[in-house]
């Protein structure tokens, strides 16, 4: 159990957790435990590859082993305790994580690109003790970044940083013998949070989601079994691995099933199909299509495509038709498509499903605990299936509420613990089951490539800007990333129209990560507005969408 500081959770409804005990979709392990017995089962199997870096199941065991005595016993940290991440695709943030997950240290799984205003914030609103930076991250000085939002405990890997516990120190004070006793005195309570997760669902600074242990390690193992990732699996993932789904659609599903985890840096399309062939992949659980599509342009020009491969899930954005049909002709892998959200639930299309349903909707979901409904908008009863409404769901592994934030939970769950997820969705009937398309969204979140902006965060900062009086953030369509930020102004009287650098600039001032940062500004004289006084954020992308010029004026 862990002690001070409490945390204050949504908790799941007794009823429920009981069946979901009883029923099996719950076990007794925590994550780490988890680890230990895949160690246990597979000592030498190869359980992390990244460019320099091979370690066996024994050897990732023991090194996190050690990485979380030493969060004990030379950072001073306590179970409970909350760290920041800034960390990107590199070993030693994955055994970082199981490190602090195995000592009990929450991991708030933010970004490397996430600035001083975002890491600041949830900083305090989770009472982090802890800052864990990458101190080479490329084109980012996350030691800067530590300094500035100055946590008790900075923790510095690969490379020094003034003030920090470097990786190896704490590595080396976590193995002396009464470092090892006070971990193996650590008792995990698997109903405890495991890490904070960051809503890609929610209006305004991204909502926290605490995932917990027992949870975690089901969403996990459905999701290997849905993949079919077994022992013999090699699992890449390229995208950012503190992202919920870098973390539990492929890192965990790996290791629960004894497979090896692959890591790489980034996911330009050179570096996915060199790592593929290298290491004999078998299974790639996420790829965005804006990573398809440069994959697709990348076997184009060279003639070298994914063959070999048995499994790749497209999701995390709507996969475009044009796209899909492609996947197979040109890739050489079968099309299959995942939704996934850091709240919980994942839909997969089986790789035995009809054509029709791998290249049209996100599939079925993946525990037999999971539970879907498409709401009426705005609404708590159901549409029929075929129509359009608001996809919503609870489950073993879907939270119960976030983290702080009562109104807004109030808003985002049903009375009976659904988690409206904010998408539109329809529920198709095909050979006696049920299957979903994604088909809009009715939340202001702008999804670049598979990273959400959320529009009213943007907006918030933009107006700080001594020229802008008032900005309204929308989606344009664009042809990789699916969509992109664009900026809608109106200025303070006289002032002299802002660049997108210029605005850029100032967001960086502000501490705002560039992802977030808008592409193209219109500047206007006013808004359009809905019945109801909003900006009417619809009638902008459909401005946006026209093929005319001068769609601001
Ligand atoms: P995140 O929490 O960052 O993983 O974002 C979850 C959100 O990503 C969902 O609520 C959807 O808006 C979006 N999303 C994920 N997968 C898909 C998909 N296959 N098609 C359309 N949108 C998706």
């Amino acid at each position: 159990m862990i002690p001070e500081p409490a945390l204050d959770l949504p908790g799941f409804d007794p009823a429920r957790a009981a069946a979901y005990r009883s029923a099996g979709l719950w076990g007794e392990r925590s994550v780490g435990d988890e680890l230990r017995a895949s160690a246990r089962r597979f000592p030498d199997r190869a359980a992390l590859l990244a460019p320099g870096t091979r370690l066996t199941y024994r050897e990732l065991d023991e090194r996190t082993d050690a990485f979380a005595a030493g969060l004990l016993v030379a950072a001073g940290l306590r179970p409970g305790d909350r760290m920041m991440f800034s960390a990107g695709n590199v070993p030693e943030t994955v055994v970082a994580y199981y490190g602090a997950v195995k000592a009990g240290v929450l991991p708030v799984c933010t970004l490397p690109q996430h600035g001083r205003r975002e890491i600041g914030l949830l900083a305090a609103h989770t009472g982090a003790r802890a800052h864990l930076v990458q101190a080479d991250f490329p084109g980012q000085d996350l030691g800067a970044l530590a300094a500035d939002v100055g946590l008790e405990v900075v923790v510095a890997l690969r490379g020094p940083i003034d003030g920090a516990l470097g990786h190896d120190d704490l590595i080396a004070a976590g193995s002396t013998p009464d470092a090892r006793a006070a971990l193996d005195a650590l008792r995990i309570d698997p109903d405890d949070v495991v890490a904070f997760q960051l809503s890609g669902g929610t209006t305004g600074l991204p909502k926290v989601a605490p995932r917990r242990h027992r949870e975690y390690v089901h969403n996990a193992a459905s999701w290997a079994g849905a993949l079919g990732i077994g022992e013999t699996s090699v699992v890449l993932h390229a995208l950012p691995i503190m992202h919920n789904a870098g973390i539990v659609a492929a890192m965990q599903p790996a290791h629960l099933a004894g497979a090896a985890f692959v890591l790489a840096p980034t996911a330009d399309a050179a570096t996915i199909v060199a790592t593929v062939r290298r290491e004999g992949v078998t299974c790639i659980p996420l790829s965005p299509p804006a990573v398809v599509i440069r994959l697709l342009d990348h076997a184009a020009a060279t003639g070298e495509d994914l063959r070999g491969v048995e499994r790749m899930y497209v999701g995390g954005q709507k996969l475009p038709l044009e796209v899909a049909v492609r996947i197979e002709p040109e890739l050489g892998v079968r099309c299959t498509q995942m939704f996934g959200m850091a709240e919980g639930m994942f839909l997969a299309t089986p790789p035995d499903a009809p054509e029709w349903v791998r290249l049209h909707t996100v599939g079925a979901p993946v525990s037999p605990g999971d539970e879907v409904r498409v709401l009426e908008i705005g609404g708590d009863g159901e549409v029929p299936d075929g129509e359009l409404g608001e996809l919503a769901c609870r489950g073993p592994y879907t939270i119960p509420g976030y983290y702080r934030a009562p109104a807004h939970n109030a808003a985002t769950f049903t009375p009976d613990g659904f988690y409206r997820t904010g998408d539109l969705a329809v529920r198709h009937h095909v050979g006696g089951r049920a299957y979903y398309s994604i088909e809009g969204r009715i939340k202001d979140v702008i999804n670049r490539g598979a990273e959400k902006i959320h529009a009213e965060e943007v907006e918030e900062i933009i107006v700080r800007h001594p020229d802008v009086h008032t900005a309204a953030l929308v989606a344009m369509p664009d042809p990789v990333l699916g969509e992109r930020a664009c900026a809608f102004l109106i200025l303070e009287p006289g002032a002299a129209p802002p660049t997108v650098a210029g605005i850029g600039e100032f967001l960086r001032g502000q501490g705002l990560a560039k992802y977030k940062w808008p592409e193209r500004l219109e500047i206007v004289d006013e808004l359009p507005l809905t019945s109801v006084g909003k900006v009417s954020k619809k009638e902008l992308r459909e401005r946006l969408a026209r093929p005319t010029a001068g769609v601001g004026s």
